[in-house]
């Protein structure tokens, strides 16, 4: 006897090299692990399960990864696009007033996004993640966490400006600050990691090399290795960041990175966003994993980031959805569309980043990226039951056509929203199930963020500074 049989419906493994499509597939699960996966009739003779759950009808898939996302921004939502420079014009001095006691809501709702649009691992780099893990736990997912170091200490802004700092320029770093975040993350890792049977991990999350000075940089990968934790690093974001290491060190971002040894298969590179072919080829050639984050990226910076040359050079790319102020959904399913519609429309070629490799990346490629690849991101004996189902008999997915081509995948990529994800189950556990969470209270969770919306934005509103933003005069010209 094992615990649980799905049975029935079109199965992607994400096994091999390929989507592992298994047409009338089974999976058993058993104490949250898959103990059996293949054609149903093989699958159904071999033993009984305590369970049966009927999947006819419906896509069952790997949960979706959002590798990088910054979940309590939810707060902000929408506040972050069409101005530049984005994080001046609006989200810094709007999302200054964020109000602390309420950031595990902001976190709960980024995260019953992307289960309703089945995602079951989040990578969530956040502040103040000793509290914000509490929502990770509640709502059932399987997170990848840190809360960030950093000696960028934007509170001294003002006396930065006194002294003649001038914005855009590499700001002072401030070593107290730098020992104080880690000193937090070691308390995170110390009290969270592998708990909930390894549902929740943490990793390091080193902010930016322009954030950190060398020695601290280099400090938090000490620490990170000596845990055999993984690096979270945003790497060659923007100009400023390529300009603060010229000055500081005269190397760009990534060939400063590399000089002092954190290119390496324990880095886990965000965006790229500014980086010459070369760099790029150089960071996969280390072994460090990308996470793109087509959508945010898109819509803050007008950039698209490297994903397509990256996945050439031989290198592991997930996906991240990053923060909402500026994307301004977390959803894998949007992130998948993008990535595959922004490289053809770069490229004048349809031929790149093709479905079945975008929803690698998504799956698969996430959950390597992440570390947890011999975990998560595929349906293989050995790996946690974290899967989703997608209902195929409705309209985008309808009508599913398996011979002589099959159209499952593309449907998946360029018209699914995450809509039709009727299912998430994370350890073999059911998380979510025809429109509703079972762990947690939608009612009450609703009525919790429209409180908290009413109090930030009255405090916001308490500051007159913020009217001559750019992203206010938006609204104040009737234009949002
Ligand atoms: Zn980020």
């Amino acid at each position: 006897m094992y615990d649980t049989l799905i049975s029935g419906g079109h199965l992607l493994t994400m096994a091999g090299d390929g989507v592992g499509f298994i047409e009338n597939g089974a999976i058993a699960i058993d104490k949250g692990m898959i103990v059996a996966v293949g054609p149903r009739d093989e699958i159904e003779a071999k033993d009984e399960p305590r369970e049966r759950i009927d999947a006819t009808g419906c896509i069952v898939m790997p949960g979706l990864v959002d590798a990088h996302l910054h979940s309590a921004a939810t707060t902000g939502r929408g506040w972050a696009q069409e101005i530049s420079p984005w994080m001046a014009s609006g989200y810094g001095p709007l999302m200054r007033h964020a109000i602390e006691e309420d950031a595990p809501l902001w976190t709960l709702l980024a995260l019953m996004e992307g289960v309703a649009n089945g995602t079951t691992t989040f990578g969530d780099y956040e502040f103040p993640m000793n509290e914000l893990i509490h929502s990770h736990i509640a709502i059932g997912s399987r997170a990848v966490v840190c809360e960030g170091v950093t000696e960028l200490n934007w509170a001294n802004r003002e006396q930065w400006i006194a002294d003649g700092w001038v914005p855009g320029e590499p700001t002072p770093l401030d070593r107290e600050l730098g020992e104080q975040t880690l000193a937090n993350e070691l308390d995170l890792y110390a009290r969270w990691h592998g708990h909930d049977d390894g549902r929740i991990r943490v990793i390091f999350g080193p902010h930016a090399a322009d954030f950190l000075s060398k020695e601290m940089l280099l400090k938090v990968q000490e620490e990170a290795r000596k845990r055999g934790a993984a690096l979270h690093l945003h790497t060659a974001q923007d100009a400023r960041e390529n300009k603060a290491t010229e000055q500081r060190y005269g190397l760009r971002a990534v060939p400063y990175l590399d000089s002092i040894g954190l290119l390496a298969e324990d880095l886990i590179a965000v965006h790229l966003s500014v980086t010459t072919d070369d760099e790029v080829d150089l960071v996969a050639r280390r072994g460090a994993r990308m996470i793109c984050c087509a959508n945010s990226i898109g819509i803050i910076d007008g950039v698209l980031p490297p994903a397509r040359r990256f996945l050439e050079a031989g290198g592991v790319v997930g996906f991240g959805t990053d923060q909402s102020p500026g994307n301004n959904s977390h959803n894998i399913f949007a992130e998948m569309r993008a990535n595959a519609m922004f490289a053809k429309i770069k490229t004048e070629d349809p031929l790149v980043m093709p479905a079945w490799q975008v929803l690698r990346a998504a799956t698969i490629g996430g959950a390597t990226a992440l570390g947890i690849g011999d975990l998560t991101g595929s349906l293989e004996v050995g790996k946690a039951a974290d899967l989703i189902f997608v209902d195929a008999t409705r309209p985008p997915m309808a009508p599913v056509l398996l011979e002589p081509a099959r159209n499952i995948v593309p449907n998946l990529v360029y018209a699914e929203s995450g809509s039709n994800v009727v299912l998430n189950m994370v350890a073999g556990r059911i998380i979510y199930r025809d429109g509703t969470y079972t762990l947690i209270d939608e009612a009450e969770t609703k009525q919790q963020v429209a409180d908290a919306a009413k109090r930030f934005t009255d405090k916001v509103a308490a500051d007159p500074g913020v009217n001559e933003l750019p992203i206010v005069q938006l609204t104040r010209t009737g234009r949002h």
